[in-house]
């Protein structure tokens, strides 16, 4: 074999010194950040354009590949750390979290079982039950008990898993025909995607109707409950939102409960957004009634400081968890997973593999203490607050849905054309960024206030942007 002209990897010294300037490159970002639009306005296939067709031959400098980044990456990108961005709901990227993130790539393990690296899981079981402590959990979702924590890549993925693992316990290996589960008709996308995923039928998942402040209703679960069962169906899964995604709309958790209860089906709460309020005592009655659910959700990069991705999933019961998803080859067996002593997250999970995302959480925690995250939280949910006094108060707009969080959700009243008008005229400021739902039948605007560059300064911006071009459009300067 020719032996190379040139090392082919780079040596420990050479990884330092590229990764200072790959640091260096990031900090520059996000100080120029402000000044970029926040939106990306790139033309569809103008990326790839500036594309070669096919790959390097040779290697080539590093330099190269950092300059590109300004050159046809940059340009393509929509800053979701910028401090106008309201879109969505915000995503986690402390520094404390992108390091972990670096440090997890470069240990580049895979903790697929307890014995592929211990720290992996052990870290990980660890700051699941800190999590559960800092959110004000249940007992029952430590790991101490019959419960316990993993993380997940996303909430979508958590709700697949809730979603497997209570048919297990209903059904185990089928038939599924006759089960049937629900949801209100606020509830997040993810949950009919795991019916596709999970080999259901769509007409298998029941609609729960919503009050008017786009909450389930109690009497419409018992109701569907009802009719399933003295149909001769088994009702075995409810999904409670604990913060819907259009409009962080709370279900009664503790009343889906009671239903529950009744029929024996496992309650889950997607609280992938709102959950991190959970830190501020204060809040905690958004998930009254979460200490009688089967599973729960939230996702730390959403609104909790840390990088996509990072979902932490609770189940009361790991016994129908791993029901539903060991599998065990004889190429994965080893002395720990056999003594019964270890956990193997691999099978609290769709995929074998998985990254070390708990470095990031416990950096994350570590970095800020539960009294920073509980500033946090507190600082841009009071900055949302303040937004909405305001819009309540304007002669030309109307919020629309209960906020008691950090979203809120308002319309022009000239109704949906102008709603819109607004919203687009706002977002070609390019200062914020603005995106929208449907709440009833009307367009409606959300605000999402969190990321942590966003300050009373930019929530006043946004003020001001709405108010000049709320007036001009009901005056019809902007139609
Ligand atoms: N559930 C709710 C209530 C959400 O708001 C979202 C996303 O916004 C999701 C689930 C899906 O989250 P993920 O991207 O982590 O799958």
């Amino acid at each position: 074999m020719d032996a190379p002209d040139r090392p082919l990897h780079w040596t420990p010294d050479e990884f330092r010194r590229h990764g200072h300037e790959v640091v260096e490159w990031v900090a520059r970002y996000l100080e120029g950040l402000e000044d970029r639009p926040v939106a990306s306005s790139v033309e569809p296939g103008w990326v790839r354009a500036q594309l070669p067709p096919s790959p390097p031959e040779e290697a080539e400098p590093f330099a190269d590949v950092l300059a590109d980044l300004d050159r046809v990456v940059l340009p393509g990108v929509t800053h979701w750390q910028h401090p106008g961005w309201f879109a969505y709901f915000p995503t986690g990227a402390s520094g404390p979290s992108v390091l972990a993130d670096l440090v997890s790539s470069g240990l580049g393990i895979q903790g697929m079982l307890w014995s592929t690296s211990p720290a992996c899981t052990e870290l990980e079981t660890h700051v699941l039950d800190w999590m559960a402590e800092l959110l004000g959990l249940p007992q029952r979702f430590r790991s101490g008990g019959e419960g316990g924590g993993v993380i997940q890549d996303s909430a979508s993925g958590a709700t697949l898993c809730a979603l497997l693992a209570a048919r297990w316990r209903a059904a185990g290996d089928g038939p599924f025909d006759r089960l049937r589960l629900y949801a209100s008709s606020q509830a997040h996308s993810s949950i009919e995607k795991a019916v596709r995923i999970a080999g259901l039928h769509p007409s298998q998942l029941r609609t729960i109707a919503v009050d008017d402040a786009f909450a389930a209703r109690r009497d419409s679960l018992a109701a569907l409950m009802a009719e399933d069962r003295a149909a001769g169906l088994i009702p075995f899964f409810v999904v409670a939102n604990v913060g819907t995604t259009s409009s962080t709309a709370l279900d009664p958790v503790g009343a889906l409960a009671d239903v529950c209860a009744e029929h024996g089906a496992w309650l889950h709460v997607d609280a992938a957004h709102a959950g991190a309020h959970l830190v501020v005592p204060e809040l905690r009655w958004i998930a009254d009634g979460v200490d009688r659910a089967d599973s729960f959700c939230m996702n730390p990069h959403k609104r909790l400081l840390t990088n996509f991705d990072c979902d932490c999933f609770w189940v009361a019961d790991r016994a129908a968890l791993l029901g539903a998803l060991s599998v065990l080859p004889e190429y994965l067996r080893n002395a720990a997973s056999d003594s019964g002593a270890v956990i193997d997250y691999r099978d609290w999970q769709v995929p074998l593999g998985r990254r070390f995302r708990a470095l990031k959480l416990w950096f994350v925690v570590r970095s800020y203490g539960a009294e920073g995250l509980r500033q946090h939280v507190r600082h841009q949910t009071a900055l949302a607050q303040s937004l909405a006094a305001r819009l309540a108060a304007h002669p030309l707009l109307e919020v629309v849905a209960p906020h008691p969080l950090d979203l809120v959700c308002f319309r022009h009243l000239d109704g949906d054309a102008a709603t819109e008008a607004l919203m687009a005229a706002v977002n070609a400021s390019g200062r914020v960024h603005l995106t929208h739902t449907r709440l009833g039948d009307r367009f409606v605007i959300r605000v999402a206030v969190g990321t942590q560059a966003t300050e009373a300064r930019h929530v006043d911006d946004l003020w001001s942007l709405l108010d000049h071009h709320a007036g001009r459009l009901a005056a019809g300067v902007d139609r």
